[in-house]
């Protein structure tokens, strides 16, 4: 006969598996969910099951969208000259929220790092290069993070678009190095997007 799962220990051990969340803070959470209106539970529960059904791929920039292609390419009032490459979706927000860029976005899902056995094939580059003529793109700005992997994928990257005829540029040295973009303040952001550089 088996032995019917404990409802609070099967709660906390869901809420382990977020990042950074450990045993003693997913108890904490139980804890407090069961001291709250049964319909908080309902309303946290769905929200992150509704996740993955209605979040998908925008088919162009590969961000995460509850509409494809997502409102960011659709958006006639910004250019599509100008592209900005990134590493993750959330560093779109980080970027936004200086309100200096105009242009449009390409999310990489990640960079090169041969010690994790990610190459090239691995990143969303292929897409990338699928977007060039389509919505004559002249710009590519790589905001990927000022570490070891952000540079390699940078200078990787312009290596492939240069000889296309494109322009492409880099963050400028406003972010710390070894910090990540959605953790970068808003104003060193706004300096890196202004004073880009040619790779
Ligand atoms: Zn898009």
């Amino acid at each position: 006969m088996s032995v019917p799962v404990d409802p609070l220990r099967r709660c906390v051990a869901q809420l382990s598996r977020f990042p950074g969340v450990g045993e003693r803070t997913a108890t904490r959470l139980a804890y407090w969910l069961l001291r709250q209106d049964p319909d908080v539970a309902k309303e946290i529960g769905e929200a992150i099951s509704a996740l993955p059904k209605h979040m998908q791929r925008c088919g162009r920039c590969c961000n995460i969208s509850a509409i494809d292609p997502c409102p960011t390419c659709t958006n006639p009032r910004r250019s599509s000259t100008l592209v900005c490459v990134v590493e993750r979706p959330q560093d779109i927000d980080a970027i936004e929220s200086t309100g200096e860029f105009t242009g449009r976005y390409h999310v990489l899902d990640g960079v090169i790092s041969p010690l994790d056995g990610i190459g090239p094939d691995q990143l969303r580059i292929r897409e990338l290069l699928r977007r060039i003529q389509p919505e004559s793109i002249q710009e590519i700005l790589i905001a990927t993070d000022p570490d070891v992997e952000g540079d390699a994928t940078a200078h990787y990257l312009a290596s492939l678009l240069k000889p296309l005829g494109l322009r492409v540029t880099r963050l400028a040295h406003g972010i710390a190095v070894g910090t990540e973009l959605e953790y970068a303040s808003r104003s060193s952001v706004s300096r890196a997007i202004t004073n880009r550089q040619d790779l």
